[in-house]
């Protein structure tokens, strides 16, 4: 969606506003400069975390360890566990870069996100493929089925089939399950349940995005999800792998290359580069996980409200705007959740009533016109910070293989939702790299819509993986 058109001009906001917004606009804005200063600096922790020692970056080799050929064929069953829902896929891939998908999805039920105990999660991720299953067969199957999990967190894999858990991050919080092989617990209710399913692989969603764009689109040199999280992966030459001390060749004979999952959300966790605010280093101080994915609070979809919320909440206390207003209602951690600086810079309207409306309904809030204007031009600025940070990590990727044309395959909430998002994104690209401002679609380096990821991917990496296991390698 693309945002309209700006109409209501700041020429009638109070001069004090106009300096304190002018202040926010400069802690917000990221220059070129800045740009490929964290552009060099994530280049070295890249390699750092490809190293032998490791680094802040996890560098997870996923063990996708060829490239789709798009002759992949045959019928697999795909889960994600995302922040709301469930997905549970049925994909039939054609053969011939082609796939049909069937999908249902099962709301995971409140808390469950923050559960005391971890068999609650795999259960009902067990019962929900069974519901998938009585549906789509309800004949019941003659042989088990084979699934790919997309599992959207950090996971070390020794093999494809197994998930450690390293930390949980976009607000899940389990107990006994860090540390714990995410794998074997689902497949253990699976069992136990008696549930004809195999599961045969575990991928990170932009590892599945990847894969899946490769599998139509030949010139995918990365998949990147700008979402509730942030992350990419990409392909990297076995021999640029340090850490993988050549257990690989013997492993996997004739494989020469490895999907990474950087799991780059953790990219400055010292705090070296990134140019943080005073509303970023509280988001990070109040977080259950202090220190942890500092990339990620300042770039994905779980924080962009929550920024806006402090700054609001922030210039209030100042006596600058919504004087002598009950702020009960926003004064809870995280109500705002993304849709609302969405919504707000969609807003159509002139006077923005959108907004007005929005704000009274759910935070019990009156707001003047000057005061919705500069809360826009706040959601403009996160917005743009946001997207022009994200894009680092793709800039880096891109120096570091030496890419320097090519597709890069995005999803996520973010990247689908959030007005003028893709806009956002490349701009920050084109000044990273200073190329001519030029509609989107003609930089070198384009970032476009992916392929699903996380059905489609997971599919086309399990069938790999089966016909992998089929010709005797491990
Ligand atoms: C997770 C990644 C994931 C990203 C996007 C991050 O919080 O650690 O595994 O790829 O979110 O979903
Ligand atoms: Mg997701």
């Amino acid at each position: 969606k693309k945002p309209p058109a700006r109409k209501g001009s700041m020429a009638d906001v109070p001069q004090e506003l106009l300096n304190k917004l002018q202040e926010l606009e400069q802690m917000f804005t990221v220059s070129a400069e800045t740009s490929r200063a964290v552009v060099k600096h994530f280049i070295s922790e890249l390699d750092k975390g490809l190293s032998k020692q490791g680094g802040n970056i996890p560098m997870i080799p996923g063990w996708v360890v060829e490239y789709p050929t798009g002759k992949e064929s045959g019928d697999y069953l795909a889960i994600d566990l995302g922040g709301t829902n469930l997905r549970v896929v049925l994909i039939k891939l054609g053969g011939d870069r082609t796939f049909d998908t069937t999908q249902s999805k099962y709301k995971i039920p409140d808390g469950m996100r923050t559960t005391q105990n971890p068999d609650e999660l795999f259960e009902f991720i067990a019962d929900s493929l069974a519901a998938f299953l009585e549906e789509i067969y309800p004949e019941g199957v003659t042989k088990n089925l084979p699934l790919g999990f997309t599992f959207s967190y950090p996971a070390s894999q020794d093999k494809i089939n197994e998930g450690i858990l390293q930390r949980w991050t976009k607000g899940f919080d389990i107990p006994g399950v860090e540390g714990h092989d995410v794998v074997q617990m689902l497949q253990k209710q699976l069992d136990k349940k008696k549930i004809p399913i195999d599961l045969v692989a575990l991928i990170n969603d932009t590892t599945g995005t990847l894969v899946a764009s490769l599998y139509t689109d030949g010139e995918t040199k990365m998949g990147v999800i700008f979402g509730t999280g942030v992350n990419g992966a990409y392909y990297d030459k076995v021999s640029d792998i340090p850490k993988l001390e050549g257990k690989l060749a013997d492993d996997i004979p004739g494989s020469s290359v490895m999907a990474i999952n950087c799991e780059y959300g953790s990219f400055d966790n010292e705090h070296s580069v990134l140019p943080r605010t005073k509303y970023d280093v509280q988001i990070d101080e109040e977080s259950p996980r202090p220190g942890q994915q500092a990339f990620e609070k300042m770039t994905s979809g779980y924080y962009l409200g929550e920024l806006l919320r402090l700054a609001v909440l922030d210039l209030q206390s100042q006596g600058l705007i919504l004087k002598g207003q009950d702020m009960t209602k926003l004064q809870v951690p995280y109500v705002m959740d993304t849709s609302y600086p969405a919504r707000i810079e969609e807003d159509p309207f002139e006077n923005l009533e959108d907004t007005d409306s929005l704000l009274q309904k759910e935070f019990n809030i009156k707001t003047t016109v000057q005061e919705r204007k500069l809360i826009r031009r706040l959601c403009e600025v996160i917005g743009i910070r946001a997207a022009e940070l994200a894009v680092c990590g793709i800039a880096a990727i891109c120096q570091k293989r030496g890419y320097e044309t090519g597709h890069i395959a995005a999803d996520g909430s973010v990247y689908k939702m959030y007005p003028g998002f893709p806009e956002k994104a490349a701009e920050g690209l084109r000044k990273i790299y200073g190329w001519k401002p030029a509609p989107m679609d003609q930089y070198p380096l384009q970032i476009v819509a992916s392929e699903d990821g996380s059905g489609t991917g997971a599919a086309i990496i399990a069938a790999l993986t089966e016909k992998r296991l089929a010709a005797g390698k491990s």
